[in-house]
């Protein structure tokens, strides 16, 4: 009988955040279900080599059910959330059939905002997803392949334009990557066409790339991106992205792969949410602000952590949407979810900041650890070190270290298959009657 009545978590989302919620409480006394429509948790910061071939998919993700599989409360179920009945305490599925809860944590991440754009989508895509990755390295090894073909029948080739819009850690660590490939390690393999004459364009709104890092870092970054040849555009903001070519301030500028690396949209699910809480409206990214405990002001029942909210902590700083914020905030609501079973007072989420790093091609990088501030090679040694230790599953973390011993040894990348359809803007006939380009800054 005291079975039946364990109290019920339903957690929407199994990233970051969802899943450290889901571990914190398994062996507790409450029957968890977490609900993703993915059945894998995805470790985002390495995409981006998967979308660069240094890694198979299969060595950043894992099945949920695999993670969880010794956590006999929690049960994993893969479905699309569509939205919440608060008051009847129940989640909806898109099968029309629905879960009940007596507590809710929803960690449903965010995707890129093409600020009122979404048809640039299409020939701009982001990187939030394998399936992302898997589709931009398809289109980065095509236009390498046009090249090579068009340069075997014809003698000449249309140049190989990369352009990346977006001065982040992602948009850099793709950058980096990408000149990386075509300096490094396609050179040796292409006959046609020397891939080491690629012209790799980053893109920054603002004046200066990883403006969230104190300015001395992001202008090592920069210098260190120049180094490995990418040219580094700042103050220069993308209004216009077509199939072939871009539009910065009023010059066009022909691309044979655009990538998109900025802006923030939280999962739609944040307006659902926000419309049971009391008087809760979400910010422009579509974000929930949540109460110090991490619950929707008006539902204590609910939480909302990650990506999908936003808080300010006890300090009075903003949480970073970072995955050791996400995954903090999911421990910190579980602990709050027992506190109340225990009828003891919820915390409020302190943000412990364990710093920041980002990569810049094979073996320079940029870390900020409090004061320390590191860049070059031992910063992508930090770097190398703490993506091992976070990446989940001790199998997953002897296979990547692997791959990283071979492709930094040998220049070479093992993951460079070709797969799925072709439909990609390079691979289709090209349209190049745009004006010639801007050559650096
Ligand atoms: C390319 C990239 C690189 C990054 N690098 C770093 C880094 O180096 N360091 C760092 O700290 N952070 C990094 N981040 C940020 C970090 O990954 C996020 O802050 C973190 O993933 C947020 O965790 P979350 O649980 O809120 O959301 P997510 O991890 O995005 O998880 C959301 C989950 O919800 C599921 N979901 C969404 N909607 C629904 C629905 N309707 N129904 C069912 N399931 C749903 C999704 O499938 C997903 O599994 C990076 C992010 C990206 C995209």
């Amino acid at each position: 009988m005291s079975e039946l009545k364990r109290p019920k978590v339903v957690i929407v989302g199994g990233g970051f955040g969802g899943l450290s919620a889901a571990k914190k409480l398994a062996g507790k006394p409450v029957d968890v279900t977490l609900v993703d429509r993915k059945n894998h948790h995805t470790f985002q910061p390495l995409l981006y080599q998967v979308a660069t071939s240094v890694l198979s998919p299969g060595q950043i993700a894992s099945p949920l059910r695999h993670i969880l599989r010794r956590a006999s409360n929690v049960e994993v179920i893969m479905a699309e959330v569509t939205g919440f009945e608060a008051d009847a305490r129940r989640v909806l599925l898109n099968d029309g059939s629905e879960l009940q809860y007596d507590y809710l944590i929803v960690a449903a991440g965010a995707r890129h905002s093409y600020f009122g754009h979404d048809e640039w989508e299409k020939d701009a895509p982001g990187l939030k997803t394998i399936e992302d990755a898997v589709g931009i390295r398809r289109r980065v090894l095509l236009e390498f392949e046009r090249a090579e073909r068009e340069a075997y029948l014809t003698g000449q080739h249309e140049p190989l334009n990369f352009a990346i819009i977006g001065g982040g850690p992602t948009g850099v660590e793709l950058a980096g990557a990408i000149a990386d490939i075509a300096r490094q390690i396609l050179a040796r393999d292409f006959k046609a066409i020397d891939t080491t004459k690629a012209r790799v364009m980053l893109f920054e709104g603002m004046p200066r790339v990883l403006g969230v890092y104190p300015e001395g870092l992001s202008r090592k970054a920069e210098k260190q991106l120049k180094e490995l040849g990418v040219e580094v555009h700042t103050n220069s903001l993308v209004t216009a992205v077509e199939s072939n070519r871009i539009k910065v301030g009023d010059q066009w500028i022909p691309t044979g792969v655009t990538l998109w690396a900025t802006g923030v949209a939280a999962s739609p699910l944040g307006k659902k949410l926000a419309a049971l809480g009391k008087n809760v409206q979400v910010d422009r990214a579509g974000r929930v602000p949540i109460a110090p405990d991490l619950s929707l002001p008006g539902r204590r029942e609910i939480f909302v952590i990650g990506d999908l909210s936003s808080l300010k902590d006890a300090s009075g700083k903003p949480v970073p949407g970072l995955g050791s914020a996400a995954i903090q905030e999911g421990k910190a609501a579980a602990d709050n979810i027992m506190r109340d079973l225990r009828g003891e007072d919820r915390a409020p989420f302190k943000y412990w900041d364990k710093g920041t790093m980002a990569t810049i091609g094979r073996r320079r990088a940029i870390a900020q650890v409090g004061r320390l501030h590191l860049s070059g090679y031992l910063a992508w040694l930090a770097w190398l070190f703490v993506h091992l230790i976070l990446l989940i599953g001790f199998r997953n973390r002897l296979m990547v270290l692997r791959e990283w011993l071979w492709s930094y040894l040998m220049r070479e990348r093992s993951a460079r298959l070709i797969t799925g359809d072709t439909d990609a803007p390079t691979w289709n006939p090209r349209r190049s009657e745009a004006p010639d380009a801007i050559h650096g800054d």
